[in-house]
């Protein structure tokens, strides 16, 4: 597989549009404990995405009790904020997960819609050249609305979701996954959304559900990507130490899509380098606890861990 590394965001007018939550989170791993710390589906995507394309523009919704000064640090990483509503008097989505002793799995010990219970996503004008549109993990009927509010469909629409959405919005769900082109969800949750143990009978189904590619992301065994004919698969880096597996979904699929955006390249071998370039993204989230990690990288380590999965999967053979 050839690949283009991208080194520099793209410096060309381009528009990356990423919905989805800004939160607070309280992490438990074996490692330790956090209190409130920053989090959110859109905050890992946009970070993550930052690294790839200039100009991304976010929309979404906290309350008054988030700092302004990680508002700031979105701007600095280069994310347009004016999609960001800040609502006086009303509290930041929380949720609160505790991950067991193998790290690929975890309870969500708590979540608190707070402002999102009445949250109405609004695509400012500037927003409406949208090109590319990540529908990070938020309500189904949201991440619906932000699609009928941006008025020309974009290239690319890649949607998120979690086991939480299918165990409460159902049917609102299943009406939103009909207009993405492509869905990330995990494997628990393929075969949740499918009743199909087999993940490749799981994909089959999916794929007449809607989305033209699927991606079943699962944790440290990688990721599989499928459309109609064809799979591939990117494996997870091996690392010596797992810290704090949160955000690693969306740290991928903001590295997915932020590849995508500055390649401008939809096909399927595309893809496939944008998925390498996501599990890059997720391997350096999991290193510290919350966006510890991601927030400080630089573009060397980020060519540097892309070049470690080229190694990992490039091998000769003699057919005999
Ligand atoms: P991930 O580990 O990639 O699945 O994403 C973890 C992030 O998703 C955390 O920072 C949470 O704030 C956020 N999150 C957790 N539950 C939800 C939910 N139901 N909807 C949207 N975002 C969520």
């Amino acid at each position: 597989m050839a690949f283009q590394v991208p080194s520099r965001p793209n410096e060309q007018p381009m528009s990356l549009v990423v919905v989805g939550t800004v939160a607070f989170d309280a992490i438990e791993t074996p490692f330790g404990k956090t209190d409130k710390i920053i989090g959110g589906a859109a905050t890992y995507s946009g970070t993550a995405a930052a690294y790839f394309s200039k100009n991304i523009k976010l929309v979404s919704v906290v309350g008054d009790d988030f700092p302004g000064e990680m508002i700031n640090r979105f701007t600095q990483l280069g994310l347009s904020i004016e999609g960001l509503q800040v609502k006086k008097g009303q509290k930041t989505f929380f949720w609160s997960g505790k991950y067991h002793e193998d790290m690929n799995t975890r309870d969500t010990l708590d979540t608190q819609l707070n402002v999102l219970l009445d949250f109405d996503p609004v695509i400012p004008d500037s927003y409406q050249d949208c090109e590319f549109l990540m529908l990070s993990n938020l309500m189904p009927q949201l991440q619906k609305k932000v699609i009928e509010r941006i008025h020309k469909r974009p290239k690319l629409v890649v949607m998120d979701t979690m086991n939480f959405w299918m165990e409460t919005q159902w049917d609102a769900l299943m009406d939103t996954i009909r207009y993405v082109d492509v869905l990330t969800i995990n494997d628990s949750e393929a075969r949740q959304l499918t009743h199909e143990y087999s993940l490749v009978r799981a994909a089959q189904k999916i794929l007449k559900m809607g989305p033209r590619y699927l991606i079943i992301k699962k944790g440290e065994h990688g990721a599989l990507l499928f459309n109609e004919k064809q799979v591939f698969f990117a494996p997870a880096l091996p690392l010596e130490e797992v810290f704090d597996p949160t955000g690693a979904g969306d740290s991928f699929a903001g590295g997915f899509i932020g590849y995508i955006a500055q390649t401008r390249d939809i096909s399927f071998d595309n893809m496939k380098r944008a998925i390498i370039y996501g599990s890059a993204m997720a391997s350096f989230c999991v290193e510290k606890f919350g966006l510890e990690r991601l927030i400080h990288l630089t573009h060397g380590e980020i060519d540097e861990r892309v070049h470690q999965f080229i190694d990992l999967v490039q091998f000769d053979i003699a057919l005999v």
